[in-house]
Formats: structure tokens, C-alpha cells, sequence
């Protein structure tokens, strides 16, 4: 059986450096916002090219103290990508923000900028982008947008650890980005982390106050802070880590670029491949008119497959407010997407086979 993702087997090669990282943290005596978290922050600010990174509890938070820290109005509108997963539109609504929701381009499955202008009203504050499965947005018209428009562009980077648009990293590419450090992300921890990065001074500032309580001088409260920091175990862990995930992005590079050009079926629709050497290539997600057939197929052959996403963010419980939306292409995407095992442990043999077996399925 070949596994979607084996965090075991991604992990392996770097055990004992992990053990190693562990062991030391364990023995400091100091584990939160401390010297590792520190380091990590100079250091994935450096990786993005943002003059700040603060490390949180999370990409949600990250998220959402980004949205808190605006301080926009209550009910002011963020343009938000609809083909997202549910916790880029969970912030906005979490901060006390109107979500408008825009549909996304079919072929890059991110948000089709050519939507945005007829979504901003004079309440608009921010437009969100989602580089969703590692592919970096078209960001050239959004900034011209939000140039005109005096809004704020604020980057879920959560699945986008080192993607590049136009020779800048995710991350750098907005007044303030997300990033989520998951264990199953490009660069993922042992357990829940995120970050903010920013080139926003006063932002920066303000987030080292709105993740701790609202203070900076222990028992000095200046906000309505979160308890969402960064523990000194899982910064360790994403210090070594860092080091490792241009190889490794490199590698996941490599895989798609096999899967771009080996995979040639009829029902199948191949992710774009403008931008191969950009994307962090999180996920390669292709479409497929009947995709429980292929997912069954490819079950049965021994290749595990995962959906990002069955229920469009409208459409979940969670979201009945917005259940009335009609957004067919969000809602098409939806219904055929199938990700395929992508991850720097895949063995050439293995992308062999997967690709084999995909090209000999019938309907
Ligand atoms: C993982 C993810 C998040 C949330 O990150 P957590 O660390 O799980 O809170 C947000 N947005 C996107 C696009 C994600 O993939």
C-alpha cells in the first residue's frame, strides 16, 4: 500500500537530530517564548525575506491575530477566497468580519483576481489570499487593487512554506501572512505551531502583545490578548527542520513534475503547470468527473488518495449563515478533486507505479 502521507517515514530521516532537539529543550528548564523560539524567528524571517516573524500557537491564530491586531471596525468586509480550506474564512469571522466570498479561477483553483474589483464596497478593509495546495496567487492585480482601493492584503501561507511569485517567497508577499506549522504541512512541527510574517513594524509589535495575554511586562496587560505562543519544543523541532525544506520542497517539485508530464488520461484534469518551479507543491490535486470511481480504483490497486476538500466552506454546518451562496465553480471543484500521495519520501518506483496504474484505469 502506498500511504498518502506517512509522517513517520518523512520524519525518519531526521530522528535523531529530533531526539536530539528534544532532549536539549527538555533539559533547559525554559519552554515558552524562549532562545529556540527566538532563533526560529530570525531565522524564517530571513527564509521569507520579511523584515519580522512572531511565532503563535497556530495557523488559525495566526490568522486571526493578524485580523484582530487591524483593528478594522466590526462588521467591516474582508474579500475572501471561497475555494479555501474552512479556517482561512473561520479567522475573518472569528475577528468579527464580514467574509465576501469570490470564486476562484478553475485552472488554479486560487482566487480569480478578475473578481475581486466588482466584490469591494466602501466597507472593504482587506482582501485575503489563500495560496492554496503550495501554488502561489496571482499577486500582480491584487496589489494594484488593493493599492487603489487603500486595502490590506493579508496571505494565508499555511500550505505555501517556500513557494516564490515573482522572485519573492510566501510570506513576503502581503502586508502579513499566516503561516501554520501542522505536522502534515511542507514545514511541519510535532505538534500545532504557526507564525506571522510581516514587514509591518507597528503590526509586528502588536502581535507580541496579542499573543501573550495582551502584554509585554509579565502582569502589564495592554489588550485583550490570546494565550497562542510558540513552546520551545516545537520551535527546536522546526529550527532543524528549516534547514531541511528547500530538499525537500525540491523533491516535491520533482514528483509533480513526473505527474505533469507522465499522467496522461482522458477524465483526468492535471493542476496547472505555468508555475511548476514556483509552487510548494503541498498537494497535487487533479479533477475527476466521477472521482469516487478513481478513488475506489486506486484503492484497489494499492495507491491511498485524500479529498481537499469534500464540503466547500458555504456549505458546512458550521457556515449556515452563508448556505445560501451560489458558487458553482467552488462547488464543481468540490465535487471532483482527488489528491494524490505527494511528499519528499515518495520513491521514484512508487511515482512509477502511480502513475502506471492511473494511466491503465478505465472508466
Ligand atoms: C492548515 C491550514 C490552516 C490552519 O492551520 P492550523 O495550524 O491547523 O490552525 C489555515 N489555512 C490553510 C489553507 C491551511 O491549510
Amino acid at each position: 500500500m502506498i500511504q498518502f502521507l506517512d509522517l513517520k517515514r518523512i520524519n525518519a530521516p531526521q530522528q535523531a537530530e529530533i531526539n536530539e532537539a528534544l532532549r536539549r529543550v527538555a533539559a533547559s528548564g525554559w519552554y515558552v517564548l524562549g532562545q529556540e523560539g527566538e532563533k526560529f524567528e530570525r531565522d524564517f524571517a530571513h527564509y521569507c525575506g520579511t523584515k519580522h516573524c512572531l511565532g503563535v500557537a497556530n495557523g488559525l491564530d495566526a490568522l486571526e491575530i493578524i485580523f484582530k491586531a487591524y483593528d478594522f471596525e466590526p462588521g467591516s468586509e474582508v474579500i475572501v477566497p471561497a475555494n479555501t480550506y474552512i479556517a482561512s474564512i473561520l479567522s475573518v469571522v472569528n475577528a468579527g468580519l464580514k467574509p465576501v466570498w469570490v470564486e476562484p479561477d478553475l485552472r488554479t483553483y486560487n482566487i480569480d483576481p478578475a473578481k475581486i474589483a466588482k466584490s469591494i464596497s466602501p466597507r472593504t478593509k482587506a482582501i485575503l489570499v489563500v495560496h492554496l495546495y503550495g501554488k502561489p496567487c496571482e499577486m500582480s492585480p491584487i496589489w494594484d487593487l488593493a493599492r487603489r482601493h487603500n486595502l490590506k492584503i493579508i496571505e494565508d501561507a499555511a500550505q505555501a512554506h517556500g513557494a516564490v511569485y515573482g522572485g519573492r517567497r510566501a510570506g513576503n508577499l502581503s502586508d502579513a501572512a499566516a503561516f501554520s506549522f501542522y505536522p502534515t504541512k511542507n514545514l511541519g512541527a510535532l505538534g500545532d505551531a504557526g507564525a506571522i510574517t510581516t514587514n509591518d513594524d507597528e503590526l509586528a509589535t502588536k502581535v507580541t502583545y496579542l499573543r501573550n495575554y495582551g502584554s509585554k511586562t509579565k502582569y502589564y496587560n495592554e489588550y485583550q490578548g490570546a494565550n497562542s505562543r510558540l513552546d520551545e519544543l516545537q520551535a527546536a523541532v522546526l529550527n532543524l527542520k528549516l534547514g531541511y525544506l528547500d530538499t525537500q520542497n525540491a523533491r516535491r517539485q520533482a514528483v509533480a513534475a513526473r505527474y505533469l508530464n507522465e499522467i496522461v488520461h482522458p477524465d483526468i484534469t492535471l493542476p496547472d503547470a505555468r508555475t511548476v518551479a514556483q509552487d510548494a507543491w503541498h498537494l497535487f490535486v487533479v479533477r475527476h468527473p466521477e472521482r469516487q470511481k478513481l478513488i475506489d480504483y486506486l484503492t484497489h490497486q494499492g495507491i491511498q488518495t485524500a479529498v481537499h476538500y469534500p464540503v466547500a466552506a458555504h456549505h458546512q454546518r458550521a457556515f449556515g449563515a452563508f448556505s445560501g451562496l451560489s458558487l458553482p465553480i467552488t462547488e464543481k471543484i468540490h465535487k471532483e478533486v482527488v489528491s494524490l500521495p505527494l511528499n519528499p519520501s515518495l520513491t521514484d518506483d512508487e511515482v512509477s507505479q502511480i502513475i502506471r496504474v492511473i494511466n491503465r484505469h478505465r472508466a
